[in-house]
């Protein structure tokens, strides 16, 4: 009989295996590295306001997913996005009607995960180093070599590659952890509004299919609830975030807003500040294998779930984690 679960990673699959366990009547403890939960959802806010780092919004397609969202979205938490998204053919602007709704964090991705945390016991700042069975309980060690003892089942919802260091190679082999690729993500905030490119009324977010350096820009302030002024998330391609993945994070943010300058039609205002954060794990690498969405291993008591057990998208995160709920209150 499972009671006490301890959930490692505080990101949307962590969060959302948390909440259905705790509302199925389970005692869940959750422990994250960060100081705010949300993992590749957070937020980075400065004097230059928010800028969304990670995740810029999600696409919800599963009608389970889209319950799950109305409820925040009644609260506030979320809010239904319009944002136009472009992309360059043979170099002219075109923009595109989205397949799937899009929804925002309102004002920032990480609101949605702080209130999926809030009726949770979280321990943030809180990097478990290491598991153990011990008298047939889990027990977890910290970075701090504090001891936390007690657990019947331990949920590794973390990036695949840091769920390997984390469980050893052995566990890790036997579940075939998928490698991730990494992502440099820039936030920049000019001191004007961008002029529009030709043939195009305005834009949210613009994948580039031709640059080197740079795969999605994004305008942070035409979400919903956000403040003015001109705030770009930039994102790079992975084999070119492989490549400088140690340089230093200066040179990377001029490196990137000099890339998004080569790429865009009009030019550009100066800029008032910049700064790069780097994704080491950011996205599955291979396409991921069919299966029930997240790992389970009922003898010893351990599981594992995340975006790379499905696809790199915040909605697979949390099908992941619900997913696994499920299969766990049915144990
Ligand atoms: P994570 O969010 O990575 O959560 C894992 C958590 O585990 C983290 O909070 C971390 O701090 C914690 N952790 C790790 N190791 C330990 C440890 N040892 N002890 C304690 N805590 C630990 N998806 C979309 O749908 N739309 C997008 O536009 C989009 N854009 C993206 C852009 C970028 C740059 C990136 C990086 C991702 C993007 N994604 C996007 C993907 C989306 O962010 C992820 O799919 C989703 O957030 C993953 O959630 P997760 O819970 O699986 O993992």
């Amino acid at each position: 009989f499972l009671h006490n679960i301890a959930v490692i990673g505080a990101g949307m699959a962590g969060l959302t295996a948390a909440r259905a366990l705790q509302q199925a009547g389970k005692s869940v403890q959750v422990f994250d590295k960060g100081r705010r939960p949300g993992g590749r959802m957070s937020t980075r806010a400065n004097a230059y306001g928010l800028f969304d780092l990670g995740a810029q919004y999600f696409s919800v397609r599963d009608s389970e997913f889209a319950r799950f969202i109305e409820t925040f979205e009644q609260r506030g938490v979320v809010t239904r996005w319009p944002g136009v998204m472009a992309h360059i053919d043979s170099g002219r602007w075109q923009t595109r009607q989205p397949e799937h709704p899009r929804y925002s964090g309102t004002p920032s991705m990480v609101t949605l995960t702080e209130a999926m945390a809030a009726p949770l016991e979280v321990h943030s700042q809180v990097r478990i180093t290491s598991l153990s069975h011990e008298s047939s309980q889990w027990v977890l060690r910290d970075q701090e070599e504090r001891v936390w003892p007690g657990f019947d089942h331990v949920i590794v919802a973390i990036p695949a590659p840091q769920a390997r260091e984390l469980l050893g190679s052995e566990t890790a082999l036997r579940w075939a952890l998928p490698e991730m690729s990494s992502c440099w993500s820039t936030w920049v905030r000019f001191n004007t509004p961008l002029s529009m490119p030709a043939g195009v009324d305005t834009w949210d977010g613009v994948s580039f299919d031709d640059s080197p350096v740079l795969r999605w820009a994004a305008r942070n302030q035409t979400r919903p609830g956000r403040s003015e002024g001109e705030r770009l998330t930039l994102l790079a391609r992975d084999d070119w975030s492989d490549r400088y993945l140690e340089r230093d994070p200066v040179e990377i943010a001029d490196d990137m807003v000099s890339a998004f300058r080569a790429c865009y039609p009009e030019a550009l205002p100066a800029v008032e500040a910049q700064g790069a954060h780097r994704w080491r794990y950011a996205q599955p690498r291979a396409p991921i294998e069919k299966g029930p969405g997240y790992r389970l291993d009922e003898e010893m008591n351990l599981s594992l779930c995340g975006d790379w057990c499905i696809d790199g998208r915040v909605e697979a995160a949390w099908q992941s984690g619900h997913r696994l709920a499920q299969a766990l209150c049915h144990l």
